[in-house]
């Protein structure tokens, strides 16, 4: 179980509140992080100003090191599988620009993929003469393992698999379609922003090639963090569209050498205070029991999912059978956008997510924007209350 009261107090937010609590519900958008994520971070600001970036680096190797270990740690990797990054996109960008392609080679995408993956995807389509295919939804919403299995051919390169969408509650089926993918020998990429920090992951049991995430959603880190897993025996195969002098080794005046392993992805220049405050972050929820964690968040969305309903005039939107932290709803007659800022009026901060996020499944459900509520396991159920007295009193006025 975790200590509710320990959590909050761990939160400047909370702790430092004079009067009622925010009610802070984008965890999916960026969260708020522990304290000791703040203090680390501005503790290396102050000592590079007091000593010059390079030694303040140097004073702190072992923690840098420890950074890629324990994300290890929370997906069952081991640290020399892991790139640091400045983002998910950045990430899962430097794997698939690595990924060769020519023209009739096939990309699979997901049907709730993310814009940036699909933008990718396109442009690397329209340079190599590669088609970009979506792979169907089923009923539920979630991806279709017959329809996918049907699509796959040795033409198909790349398959870029989505654990939880940006825009609702669903949760896809990983491993089985990592599995169909790899018998005709398609490369996985596994876009895992809106799991990681919320939902269990390892990456061998889920036998992707590799995964990308940000620091700054439910694992509660710093802005412009994020990470790239790659599968060893996948990693040693691929060369980046981009190197230096971190990712390579100038060996001669006409060669150089890769990284051994997936330090190969990662530039040397880099936010180091960031960088351990991502550390803070993970090494915090480890330390927390990331299972109790979990189900915190579980417990809290479905506390949303449950209640919302009731409310006349409010649709929730989320797909699926198995259910992430972020849920999604609409109320009837009301833009999401005019939710989002009536709510922030009282305090309570939830995002909209638009079409042009996630084009594909948001085109096909016909919906334009729907407000997205994502409650970490810091969240209270007062504060959950009090967003569904408000979206209770929106709604009423409404009708
Ligand atoms: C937020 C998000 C991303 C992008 O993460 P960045 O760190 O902003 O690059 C990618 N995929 C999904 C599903 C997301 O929600």
């Amino acid at each position: 179980m975790l200590d509710t009261q320990r959590l909050r107090a761990d939160i400047p937010a909370y702790a430092d509140a004079a009067g009622p609590p925010p009610v802070f519900l984008d965890s999916a958008g960026s969260s708020l992080p522990p304290r000791v994520v703040i203090d680390t971070i501005t503790a290396h600001l102050r000592r590079e100003g007091e000593i010059g970036g390079y030694r303040a680096a140097t004073e702190r190797l072992d923690d840098l090191a420890g950074v890629k270990s324990a994300i290890g740690a929370l997906i069952n990797a081991d640290a020399s599988a892991i790139a640091l990054s400045d983002s998910a996109s950045r990430s899962w960008s430097d794997f698939f620009y690595a990924i060769g392609l020519g023209p009739g080679d096939r990309i699979l995408i997901s049907g709730a993929d993310y814009a940036s993956n699909a933008i990718a995807a396109l442009q690397r389509a329209r340079a190599s003469g590669a088609s970009v295919e979506a792979i169907p939804s089923d009923p539920t919403g979630r991806l279709d393992l017959e329809a996918f299995a049907d699509l796959l051919d040795e033409r198909v390169k790349v398959v870029s698999l989505l654990h939880a969408p940006t825009n609702g509650g669903l949760v896809n089926p990983v491993a089985e379609a990592t599995r169909i993918a790899h018998r005709v020998g398609a490369l996985v990429v596994l876009d895992a922003c809106q799991s990681a920090g919320q939902i269990a992951i390892d990456v061998t049991e889920l036998g992707v090639d590799a995964m990308s995430a940000t620091g700054r959603k439910w694992l509660r880190g710093p802005r412009g963090t994020g990470f790239l897993y790659v599968r060893p025996e996948v990693c040693r195969e691929l060369e980046p569209s981009r190197l230096d002098l971190h990712s390579a080794t100038w060996t001669g005046p006409q060669e150089y050498r890769l990284a051994p392993d997936a330090t190969r992805f990662e530039f040397w220049e880099c936010d180091v205070a960031a960088r351990l405050g991502l550390g803070a972050a993970v090494r915090y929820l480890l330390d927390l029991g990331p299972e109790h964690v979990f189900a915190a968040v579980a417990a809290n969305a479905n506390r949303l999912r449950d209640q919302l309903p009731s409310i006349p005039g409010v649709t929730v939107r989320d797909l699926g059978t198995e259910r992430s932290g972020i849920v999604s709803f609409t109320i009837e007659g009301l833009d999401p956008v005019e939710i989002r800022d009536r709510l922030r009026d009282s305090d309570i901060t939830v995002t909209v997510s638009h079409r042009s996020s996630t084009l594909l499944d948001m085109s096909a459900r016909r919906l334009d924007s729907v407000v997205r509520a994502s409650p970490h396991c810091f969240v209270s159920v007062e504060e959950l209350d009090r967003f569904l007295d408000a979206v209770g009193r929106l709604a009423r006025r409404r009708r």
